[in-house]
């Protein structure tokens, strides 16, 4: 059950693979490539109940971030912003002024039962950042947040 969710666009050497533990793990070599700024994901299990309905019976989580991002309190207080610009995209005017990508994760395995409908097995749901310097993301991100808050709190955003 290895599967690749998603490729580095910039260097198109890296791809981010969910192995069998599941886990996040980097191919080829173990380790990412300089332009994995963020990943966030989660990976869900499902069964069918006896009423022909899918549901989601456990789930685990998975984070990346480079030493570029600081501490996992630091990350935890980024963390809403973070969430908000995967959602956002490169073009949200608070997204940090460098070159970025932002790419879905996504891997998924289904069954097809007696019936012939289709079932989800598991399903990956997240994102990854990829930033073409990713110490100039991480350097830039407190700033653009700061600016972020500042116009919640004036009703523009
Ligand atoms: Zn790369």
């Amino acid at each position: 059950m290895t599967r690749r969710m998603t490729e580095c666009p910039f260097c198109k050497r890296c791809d981010l693979v969910l192995d069998n533990h599941p886990q996040l793990v980097f191919e080829p070599g173990g380790d990412p490539c300089p332009h994995v700024a963020w990943v966030d994901g989660r990976y869900s299990q499902w069964e069918r109940t006896p009423l022909g309905t899918d549901r989601v019976i456990g789930s685990t989580e998975f984070r990346y971030a480079p030493p570029a991002a600081g501490d996992d309190d630091r990350q935890q207080d980024l963390l809403s912003y973070l969430q908000e610009l995967a959602q956002q995209g490169a073009a949200w005017p608070f997204a940090p002024p460098v070159p970025l990508a932002i790419q879905p994760l996504s891997a998924e395995e289904k069954t097809t039962d007696a019936k012939g409908r289709s079932h989800t097995v598991w399903d990956v749901d997240g994102v990854a950042i990829f930033a073409q310097d990713g110490t100039a993301f991480w350097s830039a991100v407190p700033e653009c947040r700061q600016r972020q808050l500042a116009s919640m709190e004036m009703g523009e955003g």
